[in-house]
């Protein structure tokens, strides 16, 4: 992988278009329009969406941070290698909750870095920059339940349609919301990432994933026809 620190491009953003095709040709247009898009400098340009995410008949889509130097930039995954991505996967065991039936995806889609290589928090400006690829993703992917990784997918989320949820009052709340022109429930955790645990230590995470988990079962049983 390279580090790429591009000026804005001059010509129309790639993010913009009239009409988009939509189930997984429009997943595919998207991903296009995505591996296009330099319009953030200091990142590495990974751009990871793709089949790798998980399947647009999701139960649960996952909104984390932006792809890390050792996880998803390395692997290409989302969610995979570093410390993160081993926790995170954790808290899906205890959830009960299959990784192929989930979609992983972050507020940005490109390593963001410091001057020195290291992982950063991505500015408010890129993730407002990469709000229209999350909008789309968020019309493809079916799930009922969408879940805010971190407070920086909460802010993210905003960009799709505005919600009041704040991370240290609603975590693990089940939020009705609707998004994608559907009625979805927003349920904000803290992000899988060893940090967050000075903030909630590890057993409550560990019971907020167990509670998301009990939703989602409720929700799959809801809809299946009786
Ligand atoms: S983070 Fe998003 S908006 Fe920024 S360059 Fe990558 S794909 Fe484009």
């Amino acid at each position: 992988m390279t580090t790429t620190a591009r000026p804005h491009s001059k010509t129309r953003s790639p993010h913009r278009k009239a009409r988009s095709p939509t189930g997984p040709d429009g997943f595919r247009a998207l991903c296009e329009r995505v591996q296009a898009c330099f319009d953030c400098s200091s990142m590495n340009h990974v751009h990871i969406l793709g089949d790798v995410n998980g399947s647009l008949d999701a139960d649960v889509l996952f909104v984390a941070e932006a792809p890390g130097r050792l996880g998803a930039a390395r692997t290409g995954i989302p969610m995979t290698s570093d410390v993160t991505g081993r926790r995170f996967h954790a808290f899906l065991a205890e959830a009960g909750l299959d990784r192929d039936r989930v979609f992983i995806t972050n507020a940005i889609l490109c390593n963001p870095l410091t001057a020195k290589g290291s992982n950063r928090r991505p500015t408010s400006r890129e993730v407002a920059a990469c709000g229209d690829f999350l909008a789309a993703q968020v019309g493809l992917v079916r799930a009922p339940i969408v879940v805010a990784l971190g407070g920086v997918a909460l802010e993210a989320l905003r960009h799709v349609e505005q919600h009041e949820a704040v991370l240290a009052r609603d975590v693990g709340c089940a939020l009705p919301w609707a998004a994608g022109e559907r009625e979805r429930t927003l349920v904000p955790l803290y992000h899988p990432s060893i940090q967050s645990t000075l903030t909630r230590p590890h057993e409550t995470q560990r019971d907020d994933w167990r509670r998301l988990g009990e939703l989602v079962r409720g929700r799959i049983a809801d809809a299946v026809p009786g």
